[in-house]
């Protein structure tokens, strides 16, 4: 019975999906980004490199989680590889601004003394949540953004690289067609609870294609794009940033259970799927995408009010040991 008890009930809500709670010996939610490719029935390939890419990102957190890594050396790993993929708007494969270059926020937070790092606007490091976490770990600051956060990060050794680094093949098609309407999903963010029972959060993006004057979007800032907090939940945004910054999304969730009681799937498909959708039924492209978020239990959450949202998850039931993992694209999750 308790085997029963104990199994994954998901539950779609809407586009939200939900995880029951249940006490975990850790727990990792990953996205790449609100959206999704245009008729996945139809482009079989394209989805499935898209599912391996978040099954490849999930297993590594397992690999780490599962021989006592703490979460922010975890959520590190995970969003370098999905900074190095380029199928994802972050890292290698970020979209370009309106000038046809690469500028890019991340952050870093944990849960258990609120300390946090971002940097926004960096055009030379090659992994921008390792400097986030540089600056989180090796100075009083919170967020370092434009060419003094570069220079920070070649001072702390991270790897530099040129900005024509960034481009992809996909990218590269985009700055052709920069007077067209486009744009390009795929911010990356993993939150994790750690064996210690500790939550990290952290996101890595490109941000929104054709941004213009050194637009800096909700990623990199705490609260709108990045939050966590033991006594709550670890949270990391994708989707129009400027929507995600007016209604401090992250925190807004986490002070929802903090002062409402709330439950962490209650909080944030309030947030995503209310408080948001607001906005997307006065304007369609406004208070678009989602989020990821996993509590002190281990319960995860995956709202989005987006046609699609990258994500998947993973978590290690304490009492059976039994292992659940999913990734999804569109409304459903598949176990892949
Ligand atoms: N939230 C990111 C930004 O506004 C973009 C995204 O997640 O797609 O920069």
């Amino acid at each position: 019975m308790k085997r029963f008890r104990n199994i994954l009930v998901a539950v779609l809500l809407g586009t939200a999906t939900i995880v029951s709670a249940q006490t975990r010996e850790f727990a990792i939610a990953i996205h790449g980004g609100a959206g999704t490719i245009e008729n996945p029935e139809k482009n079989p390939e394209r989805a499935r490199l898209y599912y391996a890419a978040l099954d490849s990102a999930l297993v590594i957190g397992y690999d780490l989680l599962a021989v006592g890594v703490e979460g922010p050396q975890v959520v590190m790993a995970v969003v370098n590889y999905l900074e190095d993929n380029p199928l994802f708007n972050a890292g290698k494969g970020a979209t370009c601004t309106f000038d046809g270059t690469f500028e890019l926020d991340a952050a870093i937070m944990e849960g258990k003394d609120l300390t946090a790092g971002a940097v926004a606007g960096v055009k030379t490091v090659k992994n921008p949540i390792n400097a986030a976490y540089a600056v989180k770990t090796n100075t009083e600051h919170v967020m370092l953004s434009g060419p003094g956060a570069d220079d920070f990060a070649a001072g702390q050794g991270l790897e530099i690289v040129e900005n024509s680094y960034f481009i992809s093949p996909r990218t590269m098609e985009w700055v052709e067609k920069l007077k067209l309407e486009s744009k390009k999903n795929g911010t990356v963010g993993c939150v994790v609870l750690d064996f210690y029972g500790n939550l990290t959060a952290g996101t890595s993006t490109g941000g929104m294609f054709k941004k213009k004057w050194g637009r800096i979007g909700n990623a990199p800032v705490i609260g709108a794009g990045t939050y966590a907090d033991n006594e709550t939940c670890a949270i990391s945004c994708t989707g129009h940033g400027e929507y995600f910054i007016r209604h401090a999304v992250a925190f807004n969730v986490s002070a929802r259970m903090k002062y409402l009681n709330e439950p962490l799937p209650v909080a944030s498909d309030y947030i995503i799927n209310t408080i948001l959708n607001i906005n997307t039924i006065l304007n369609a492209d406004a208070g678009n995408g989602g989020l990821i978020a996993v509590d002190k239990e281990g319960t995860i959450a995956l709202p989005f009010n987006s046609t699609g949202m990258y994500r998947g998850y993973l978590y290690k039931e304490k009492e059976i040991g039994a292992v659940v993992k999913e990734v999804g694209i569109g409304p459903e999750m598949v176990t892949w």
